[in-house]
């Protein structure tokens, strides 16, 4: 099902002018003639379903890009409709959100340069609880790798799950990666994005909703350590 998606080649071959607009003005004026640097996606959110946490990020960081991945054609369609729709009646607002449908378990490096992202987002995963399935996890040590490649040293990867033995897993992996350090307690406490992973997402909504509990592992990219 994957042939009923573009791939990009290259991060490069991603016309992000598409996505928004507002960031890359069609004409720019002679004397800024390849000085500014295009402005580069830094959020993405992983399996973004709904485009809860999108909507909700995006009025805190009006100047940062961000986009969602989604597997799923309805959904991202739904996104997309919803984010225009915003546009529309808010203008110059929402004009940093947009979504892709993609496979991210695949795609992550066609879509980010190295070091490019600042925070990535994997919210309410597919608990996959079968362990044949484990391996389709969104996070494991391999795919860690990939996510360590696109952030920068000192990004943030969010995650958060109703599931606990989910929860456990993305610990544990996050844990045992040696590019990955548990982010501390008192940072996620002033980190005002903390507070959208539930309240955001249309699935953390759903969580709160039915009194369910919630597991968090928020962790930094860091620097390998020599030796
Ligand atoms: N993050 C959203 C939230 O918290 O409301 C949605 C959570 S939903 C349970 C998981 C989403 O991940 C689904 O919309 C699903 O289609 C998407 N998904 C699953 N595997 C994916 C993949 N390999 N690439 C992109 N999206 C994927």
């Amino acid at each position: 099902s994957d042939s009923h998606f573009p791939i990009p080649i290259s991060p490069a071959d991603v016309d992000y002018s598409q996505h928004y607009p507002h960031f890359f003005p069609s004409e720019r004026s002679d004397d800024d003639n390849g000085s500014v640097p295009p402005t580069k996606v830094r959020f993405a959110d992983i399996g973004c379903g709904f485009g809860g946490l999108l909507v909700g990020l995006s009025p805190l960081f009006p100047d940062i890009l961000m986009i969602g991945m989604e597997l799923r054609d309805k959904v991202t369609e739904y996104v997309k409709e919803r984010i225009l729709a915003l546009r529309a009646t808010n203008p110059g607002k929402y004009e940093n959100i947009s979504v892709v449908r993609t496979n991210s378990m695949k795609y992550i490096p066609n879509y980010f340069e190295k070091g490019q992202l600042s925070k990535m987002f994997f919210l309410f995963p597919d608990p996959h609880f079968k362990e044949k399935n484990h391996r389709r996890r969104v996070i494991s040590l391999q795919l860690l790798d990939e996510y360590a490649y696109a952030l920068e040293v000192g990004g943030i990867i969010y995650t958060i799950t109703d599931v606990e033995e989910l929860g456990d897993w993305m610990r544990s992996c996050l844990e045992d990666h040696p590019m990955f350090k548990a982010v501390p307690e008192e940072e996620l406490e002033a980190d005002p994005v903390v507070k959208l992973l539930s309240s955001a997402t249309e699935e953390g909504q759903k969580v709160a909703r039915n009194g369910g509990q919630t597991f968090r592992a928020v962790y930094r990219r860091i620097m390998l350590e020599d030796g």
